[in-house]
């Protein structure tokens, strides 16, 4: 019997190397990496012309939106736009409306992404009111909760640490991480008063609301209730030089705590805000020059555990508006965050093997992942393949996203995903949706 498919010609990042080969897929699972001619006999053949495979990305950090917002995003135009930029599973997160927070609005959810999604998906959700409930959303598939320290999304009261306590006590439990956007609602709140007082509604004035400190306090409010719950808490986002301290100072005390950088926050700062205006608004902001350095520092010595887009769609109605305070922060980031990366590494301040473990190794281990994050025998066929020498300009208009605009519009690249494949399908070719509706799987807590 032939297998399903082998890819030959191929330069294939396996086990930490790059190394000359071919790679059989039979039932979505790789069966073998090696030599063309040492491959068994295949239904189809494709040639990858000497091009990169590297292990699809797995995107932690995802806003697909979809029910009363697929006005901004739904599961097919938000999961093409992951297949383009080279990303095999989005994780989606909650603040949706309805919000993702008990698990028949999980349900719902996931019944739209199993019609809808080219790429596989999987579910954050909120806290819900009754922390009884928690059970119950990760039984029906949720692999991680978020928390949101700067707003009330979900069933929690974010200024009381006794209610995060108890809450984060019935997640370890359930061996679960904890995704947590670290601004501080109060801090947030005081100065937003204070500058709306004052008349201000520009965009600096919407970063001076949203100070380090913010981010900071809600490091270290987390890390108190991570030393007592001992629950792993994921920081997302993570964007100054003492916000960075604050998480290295939990990490180093032992405690089981990952951080993730975007993409934005270490290629623009707040210089850029005056060039982009609302566009570039994204929460948290844009930041000085000094932290994007921090950043950087902390990505060489391996000090960050993930990259992710923190893709956020909005219309573009939204983003240009009057007044800052009502601007929604966010930007699409799907079909950026690779060729970004890739660019890095063509300009070596980025090696290929950073690149791999920042985007899919170490998603798939904090996530528990199975099978996933890398390319090897037995592993899934989830698969990216990049030309890493194709130079081109990042063309907003061109997105599958339904948020066409970007910070990054008209940047000039060099690397771009060609193909990618999801369980062993070809998903994406050349820039082109090549699958179907519904052919992408939820992916559920395997505990
Ligand atoms: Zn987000």
């Amino acid at each position: 019997m032939p297998v399903d498919t082998v890819l030959y010609n191929a330069k294939i990042y396996t086990r930490g190397m790059i190394v000359e080969a071919g790679l059989a897929i039979d039932e979505g699972r790789i069966l073998k990496i090696a030599k063309e001619t040492n491959l068994p006999p295949a239904s189809a053949k494709m040639d990858l012309k000497g091009n990169i495979a590297l292990p699809g990305l797995i995107d932690i950090h995802v806003h697909l939106r979809d029910q009363q917002l697929a006005y901004k995003e739904d599961f097919f135009s938000g999961t093409a736009a992951a297949a383009a930029g080279g990303v095999t599973l989005a994780m989606d997160m909650p603040n949706n409306i309805p919000v993702t927070m008990d698990s028949k609005s999980l349900r719902e959810r996931m019944r739209l992404a199993e019609k809808r999604a080219v790429v596989d998906v999987a579910f954050y959700s909120a806290f819900p009111k009754n922390l009884g409930e928690v059970r119950s959303i990760i039984e029906e598939g949720a692999v991680a909760f978020k928390l949101y320290m700067s707003e009330k999304i979900g069933g929690l009261n974010v200024d009381n640490d006794e209610m995060l306590l108890h809450a984060f006590n019935k997640v370890v439990e359930m061996r679960v991480p904890v995704a947590v956007h670290a601004e501080d609602r109060e801090t947030l709140e005081n100065m937003r008063r204070k500058m709306e007082k004052a008349g201000r509604r520009d965009i600096e004035a919407y970063v001076k609301a949203h100070p380090p400190e913010a981010e900071t306090k809600a490091i270290r409010r987390v890390t108190q209730l991570v030393k007592k719950s001992g629950v792993h808490v994921h920081f997302c986002h993570v964007s100054s030089a003492v916000g960075l301290k604050a998480f290295l100072t939990a990490k180093n005390a032992g405690l089981p705590v990952t951080c993730e950088v975007t993409p934005h926050h270490l290629l623009l700062s707040s210089g850029h805000l005056k060039r982009y205006g609302t566009l570039t608004l994204v929460d948290p902001p844009l930041r000085a020059k000094e932290d994007v350095k921090a950043l950087w520092k902390g990505l060489r010595q391996g000090l960050i555990d993930v990259l992710a887009s923190d893709h956020a769609p909005h219309t573009i109605e939204e983003k240009e508006v009057e007044s800052v305070w009502d601007a929604k922060p966010g930007i699409p980031g799907l079909e950026t965050t690779l060729p970004l990366l890739l660019t890095q590494v063509n300009e070596d301040r980025l090696r290929i093997s950073d690149l791999v473990r920042l985007a899919s190794e170490k998603p798939a281990q904090i996530f528990n992942l199975r099978g996933r994050g890398s390319l090897d025998e037995g592993k899934r066929a989830d698969i990216v393949v990049v030309d890493i020498n194709q130079e081109y300009k990042i063309d907003s208009s061109r997105f599958h996203s339904k948020a066409r605009y970007s910070p990054f519009d008209g940047w000039r690249v060099k690397g771009k995903p060609v193909k990618t494949f999801v369980d062993g399908r070809l998903v994406m070719d050349e820039g082109e949706i090549v699958a179907k509706p519904g052919t992408g799987q939820v992916v559920r807590w395997e505990g």
